[in-house]
Parts: structure tokens; C-alpha cells; sequence
């Protein structure tokens, strides 16, 4: 099934948008198992018309956000019956949703509020609770008089329109569409601590050998996804080869990110983290802290970018930090064993490193961190990673490596 998005909107060519919708649908599009064939935007104006009918020419599916309201520049409704030859009828129930929704709100309908109510002839109507343009769905049918056979989607520009109207009354749509929809399903296996290039060569001959599984990757910095579409059965065929190849590194097979795995598997045990940061300037709590729930297992997360900080609030030797220089394995296990002191929590990790772009020597060259876990009851760990590049991906790949450190303990798993 061919699906084409048309964004319109000025405001999106000037840049004072951004096209969230887009995303926001490409991302609905793909837990269809689908991807959105190609993306237009295009300005408010009579080139929406262009944009519709070539867009409807080539694909089964079009959806087009924006240029539902009320003001002249939103042109949409009108663009589409006009392209198809359809008249525009008032609608009676619009109509009165209108008038509800303006007396609700003690403000008074003008007319030109009215040309929302007017849908072409054999459209229908896709209620719109939160707004006051309602969404339109043009079936295929209507397209055949044009040579096309296209099922056409107008929605609202607004996201908070547009996604309800999306998830309730378009997808459903979608997927009776599909030959096989309600049965299709999305797996996305979440991979960190390995390279694409080694998740290539461990998994993708075999994956691409099953028949009718269609594979794709999400690569992030610090983890990629492997997106497994189609019928269970090769879903599931292609999940138990990336589990057997590199079951160690899936961090989880439903989207959740690696500190969201995190906060709930300490939570679920009951235990608590805390962090020393120094490098990484409190990055890995705030990614800790960005999971809703993260009270109940985060409690201390210090920043200790100065020596004298390290010393003071995490009890690091003076001595060690002269013998062996903050960046070292020993300072690191230092860090870590002192804030789990400090906080008594369970576990407890650090991150101590040379961001650069200065700073660095010929042994410890800029990009070099040392992470520390301590944790009560076991020995306390430290693995040396090498990050070069800019700060932000340092920041973003130490805490990653921290994390997953913690995540393989957590799930005994043998430390890369
Ligand atoms: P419209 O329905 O075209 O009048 O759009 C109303 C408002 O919705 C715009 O002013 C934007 O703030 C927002 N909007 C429209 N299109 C998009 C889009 N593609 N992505 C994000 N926001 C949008
Ligand atoms: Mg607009």
C-alpha cells in the first residue's frame, strides 16, 4: 500500500513550524508496518491542489494535515472537491457542532466559521472533539472518475487535532485497508553496546532469508532498532534470530530506552541508584530523571567536575587523585564506592572522563572515560571507553555506556 503525506502551511516553508506532524505520522505509519512512500510540503495557496492530485495519481493513500480553519488561506476542503468535482454541501451535524462549540465557549460563530461545515458531496465526515475544523475522508470511489483510486484523508493542522483524529478514525480505516491488516505486526528490538556493522553481520543474512519479514533499522547514537514488520510468523521467526545472535544487547523489545528498562526493573526490585558525574555535567541523571517514576529509585545524583569535589563530597583521596589523575580507573571506582557510601543506595555509578576539545594526553587522549559500578554486595567494576568527537556525543555515549554497565548487572549479564 503506497501512502503519501502532504503537509500545507506557510508557516512550515518559513521555518516557524516545524513539521512535527510528519514525523509524528511517519512514526503511526510505521507501526502499521508501512512506510510513508513520500512527504510534500507545500505552501497555503492553490498549490495544495497540484500537491493532491499528484500525490493521489501515484499511491492508495493520501492524508493531508492542515488548511481546515476558518480563514481564507485554508483552502484545503475546497482544493479537494474541487480536483474531484464534487459540489459542497452544508452539513447539518458540523453545523450544530459548531454552534456548541462557540456557545460552550461563550463566543460568537461568524461566517466564515461556516465554510467548515461544508463538506463535498460523498465525503465523510471525521469528527474533530477537540477543534473546531472537522476532518474529511474522500474513499477511493471518489477518486475513480478522476482515473485515480486513491483513499484521501483530509486532518487537521493542529497536532493535538490531528493525533486523536489519526489514531481513532484513520487507522482504523488503514488497517481494514490492508490485505492482511488487523494481522500485521511491528517489532522493534532495541540494540546498544554493539556496532550496526556487527549487528549486520551477525543477523542481517539470515533475517533478510525469512520470508515475508521486512527489516529496517533506526540507528541512534548509543542504540539502534531493529524494526521487524509483517505476519507474526516471520515477526517471530526474525525476533528469535536477533535474540539467539545478540540476545546479551537487546535492551527491549518495546521501545523503551535503556534508562526507562532502567527505572523500572530498580523500581519493580525495590533498589535504588545514585550517580557521580563528573564529565558528563549531571547528563546521565537528567536522562535518569526524565523517566516519570525515576523518584523511586533515584534518590543522589552529584556533579563532582572539581578535584576539590571529588574529594569533599565523595571522600576520593587527594593522594589518589595525584598518583593516578582524576581521569583513572581508581578515581572512577572512587567516585562510585563513595557516592553509594553517601546516598546508600544499592548501586551506584560513575562517569569520569576528557571531554576535550582539551585537556587530552598521548595515554589519555580526548574522548577517553572511565565509568565505575559499585553496587552493595558485589566488586565494584571499571570498564575505559573511547569517545572522541563532540562534547554532546560524549555526554550522550559515556551515560549510555554507564547505563548498560548497570543494565547488565541488574540482568547478570556477562560486562562487554
Ligand atoms: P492549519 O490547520 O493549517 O490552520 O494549522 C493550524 C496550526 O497547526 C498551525 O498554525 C501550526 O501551529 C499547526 N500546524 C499545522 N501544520 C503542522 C505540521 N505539519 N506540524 C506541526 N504543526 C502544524
Ligand atoms: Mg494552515
Amino acid at each position: 500500500m503506497r501512502i503519501e503525506l502532504v503537509n500545507t502551511g506557510d508557516e512550515l516553508l518559513l521555518g516557524d513550524t516545524i513539521n512535527t506532524n510528519a514525523a509524528w505520522i511517519g512514526q503511526r505509519i510505521a507501526a502499521l508496518g508501512l512506510m510513508v512512500a513520500r512527504q510534500t510540503i507545500v505552501s497555503d495557496g492553490p498549490v495544495i491542489k497540484d500537491a493532491i492530485a499528484e500525490a493521489a495519481a501515484r499511491s492508495d493513500v493520501v492524508l493531508v494535515s492542515g488548511g481546515l480553519g476558518p480563514t481564507n488561506d485554508d483552502l484545503t476542503r475546497e482544493s479537494a472537491a474541487e480536483i474531484l468535482g464534487l459540489p459542497l454541501v452544508q452539513d447539518p451535524g458540523i453545523t450544530a457542532h459548531l454552534e456548541a462549540f462557540f456557545a460552550k465557549r461563550n463566543r460568537v460563530m461568524v461566517a466564515s466559521n461556516l465554510r467548515q461545515a461544508m463538506v463535498p458531496a460523498g465525503a465523510l465526515v471525521l469528527d474533530n472533539p477537540w477543534g473546531t475544523a472537522p476532518g474529511l475522508y474522500f474513499p477511493a470511489e471518489l477518486s475513480h472518475a478522476c482515473g485515480w483510486n486513491a483513499h484521501i484523508f483530509l486532518l487537521p493542522g493542529p497536532p493535538r487535532e490531528l493525533k486523536p483524529m489519526m489514531e481513532n478514525l484513520v487507522e482504523p480505516r488503514l488497517r481494514e485497508l490492508l490485505p492482511d491488516g488487523a494481522s500485521r505486526r511491528v517489532l522493534y528490538l532495541k540494540i546498544t553496546g554493539v556496532g550496526e556493522s556487527d549487528i549486520v553481520e551477525k543477523v542481517e543474512k539470515k533475517l533478510e532469508a525469512v520470508p515475508g519479514l521486512t527489516l529496517g533499522y533506526c540507528i541512534r547514537q548509543g542504540d539502534v532498532d531493529v524494526r521487524l514488520s509483517g505476519q507474526s510468523e516471520p515477526v517471530e521467526t526474525g525476533a528469535a534470530i536477533v535474540r539467539e545472535h545478540l540476545g546479551p544487547c537487546i535492551v527491549s523489545e518495546d521501545r523503551r530506552m535503556i534508562e526507562e528498562v532502567l527505572v523500572q526493573t530498580l523500581a519493580d526490585r525495590g533498589q535504588w541508584l545514585s550517580t557521580a558525574e563528573s564529565c558528563t555535567g549531571g547528563f546521565m541523571a537528567s536522562r535518569i530523571t526524565d523517566v516519570s517514576g525515576a523518584s523511586r529509585v533515584f534518590g543522589h545524583g552529584i556533579v563532582t567536575y572539581a578535584n576539590e569535589a571529588k574529594q569533599r563530597h565523595l571522600g576520593v583521596s587527594a593522594q589518589l587523585l595525584e598518583q593516578h589523575g582524576a581521569v583513572s580507573e581508581p578515581v572512577a571506582a572512587a567516585m562510585a564506592e563513595g557516592v553509594l557510601a553517601v546516598s546508600g543506595a544499592d548501586h551506584a555509578l560513575a562517569i569520569t572522563g576528557i571531554a576535550g576539545p582539551t585537556g587530552g594526553s598521548e595515554d589519555k587522549p580526548v574522548g577517553t572515560v572511565f565509568i565505575g559500578l559499585a553496587s552493595k554486595g558485589s566488586a565494584t567494576v571499571v570498564r575505559r571507553f573511547f569517545y572522541p568527537g563532540s562534547r554532546d556525543r560524549f555526554k550522550l555515549l559515556s551515560s549510555q555506556a554507564a547505563l548498560e554497565m548497570l543494565r547488565r548487572r541488574l540482568f547478570e549479564l556477562p560486562l562487554a
